[in-house]
């Protein structure tokens, strides 16, 4: 039967393949290769999870005296399934030789246990295999304390490029995963078009729809999808004329990205003459190559923390010296924006090394970015030189994120000084003169934009987390995505607001939040007075051409007038006009 979804569109394009499912949610597990001396910690994490379901068990029982007698029989089974050593002594030893995290071995244990089931003639052995998963997804959320993250696997035999995954939900870490993979697109039940997890599938050039509600249930494995990127639409079993009609347009949109190759060498200058600057977003070094490719003049943003997210312990300084080196040498002299680790919010190297035990209800106001870093001294100094070390290798500008206080970038500033000061104690060469930056992504910042300017080289407004905390919208979730509008009046104010005042400082300010890649974009903030774009390469061709078909000093006074209006269906009517 054909049916259609609808969703929120976060990745363009037109992809037509299998269905994927992701396994059960709270089965999808991380995989992580601990480190040696986190092994026993590891199994001890393990005995109590299990300690703790086996309370639960006893607990259920004691309370259910006067309950039928089948399910005193069915806490029975799965104590004792609980109990079999086949799950609770086989998955440390699979912690001990092959160094997983306890949830991943738990569940590749589950999965020999249920195949083993299932093999069994008898229908009443065979259906036991469900009590297996329902004791392990015990252990499992025991072990998380949330929703399992999903794990990427391609399936026997058909190649991934046919492949459309369905998962219920994907973290940042599952979709950074993506790029060793090859899937032609992604859909999820949940998820904000500004997520992490969006940006990331933006940045890989695949079509993927989120926030689709009930995808993962209504979907089965191996059905033939059309997934509409653009308009956050699946076509689920389309007939063979819907087919045809996709793949003409997807034949079409190839063709237009073929010709807009043609601009890679051409400059980015308006009509009138201005020249403005068109750099990269990257998350790896591996991107440096596709930044080449879209013809980016410099990486304005590299978001340092996805190397290593998921990776369960802290990387050295010279792996992080290696990868941004590498990153700076790929670049060939253009200049290098790297910010220091954003982490926390939906982006933990292990939730274990930086939150505890602690659950955080507002994880986007807590400790994230350099309020994380601030707070582990050690990890930001390991960093701070890891970077002033490459300097040596380019042009690097380091970028703190989601700074709001005074107080909070004289602290970085010091820190910046004292990895300085011990590296030329060890007379290791870096660039004394590395500029410092700042992201305006609160609008505390934007509206105290002189504490900024006074202290800092350059400014990037991150208006993915300024349009978040301005409309106190979470932008990972897709219940309030409706309400997440760039063009929002209080938005457009504070963009202004900060463009113009750094350009009255002569402090240079660029915009690499997602506002920067969207081409119907373009003209509003070149009338803004914006001369620095930073975006995923993919997009950069497309904004060139705005681009080039622009006059910056006809922008100036329509813009302003814009932002006079406060209606919002005035100023869509205009951002129209301005486009035509
Ligand atoms: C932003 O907030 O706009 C930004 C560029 O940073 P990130 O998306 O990584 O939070
Ligand atoms: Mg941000």
């Amino acid at each position: 039967m054909s049916f259609i979804l609808h969703g929120l569109p976060v990745s363009a394009g037109i992809a037509i393949g299998q269905a994927h499912l992701m396994s059960h949610a709270t089965l999808e597990v991380s995989h992580l290769v601990i480190s040696p001396r986190m092994v026993e910690k590891e199994v001890a994490r393990f005995d109590e999870a299990l300690l703790r379901v086996r309370s639960e068990f006893e607990a259920m029982k004691g309370g259910k005296e006067n309950a039928p007698a089948e399910i005193g029989a069915f806490i029975d089974l799965h104590a004792m399934i609980l109990s079999d050593p086949e799950l609770s002594e086989v998955p440390k030893q699979l912690i001990r030789e092959r160094r997983c995290n306890a949830e991943w071995a738990l569940v590749q244990q589950m999965e020999i246990l249920v195949e083993q089931f299932e093999q069994i003639e008898d229908p009443y052995l065979r259906e036991r295999s469900y009590d297996v998963r329902q004791v392990v997804e015990r252990v499992v959320r025991e072990l998380v304390g949330q929703p399992g993250r999903a794990a990427l696997k391609a399936a026997k035999g058909v190649r991934e490029e046919n492949l459309i995954v369905v998962a219920h939900d994907l973290a940042p870490a599952d979709v950074i995963a993506f790029k060793e993979h090859r899937f032609a697109s992604f859909v999820t039940d949940v998820g904000g078009a500004t997520s992490h997890t969006a940006i990331l599938a933006r940045g890989l050039g695949i079509p993927a729809v989120v926030g689709l509600h009930n995808a993962r249930q209504l979907i089965r494995d191996k059905e033939t999808i059309i997934v509409d990127g653009a308009r956050g639409v699946l076509i689920v079993n389309p007939d063979r004329r819907v087919l045809e009609e996709y793949q003409l347009r997807r034949s079409q949109i190839e063709l237009e990205r073929s010709k807009l190759q043609r601009l890679r060498t051409a400059p980015s200058t308006t009509l009138d003459g201005v020249d403005i600057d068109l750099h990269a977003n990257i998350e790896l070094p591996g991107d440096v190559a596709a930044a080449l490719g879209g013809g980016a003049e410099g990486v304005g943003l590299f978001r340092t923390e996805f190397l290593f997210l998921g990776r369960g312990d802290m990387p050295t300084e010279d792996e992080l010296f290696e990868a941004y080196r590498k990153v700076v040498k790929g670049m060939d002299g253009r200049p290098v924006t790297i910010r220091t680790f954003d982490l926390g919010a939906d982006k933990n190297l292990h939730p274990e090394d930086v939150s505890g035990d602690r659950v955080h209800t507002n994880p986007a106001l807590g400790l994230r970015a350099i309020r994380l870093s601030l707070a582990e001294p050690r990890m930001f100094q390991t960093q701070l030189r890891a970077m002033l070390r490459a300097s040596k290798y380019g042009k690097i500008k380091l970028l703190i994120p989601m700074l709001s206080h005074a107080h909070e970038i004289d602290q970085t500033l010091a820190a910046i000084e004292q990895a300085k000061s011990s590296l030329r104690g060890q007379k290791i060469a870096f660039d004394e003169e590395i500029p410092v930056g700042g992201m305006i992504e609160i609008p505390a910042a934007a509206l105290a934009i002189g504490l900024f300017l006074r202290r800092l080289n350059f400014l990037s407004i991150g208006t993915n987390d300024l349009i978040q905390y301005t409309l106190a919208i979470d932008r990972s979730d897709e219940e309030v995505a409706h309400l997440y509008d760039p063009l929002h009046p209080a938005v457009l104010m504070l963009l202004a607001h900060t463009i113009t005042s750094a350009e009255k400082c002569n402090i240079p300010v660029s915009v690499c939040g997602e506002l920067a890649g969207d081409p119907t974009l373009t003209r509003l903030l070149l009338g803004m007075g914006l001369r620095q774009f930073s975006m995923h390469p993919r997009q950069i061709l497309e904004v060139k051409q705005r681009i080039m078909q622009s006059d910056f000093s006809e922008l100036a006074p329509i813009v302003r007038r814009m932002l006079r209006l406060e209606e919002p269906a005035r100023i869509r009517e205009q951002l129209e006009r301005l486009n035509a």
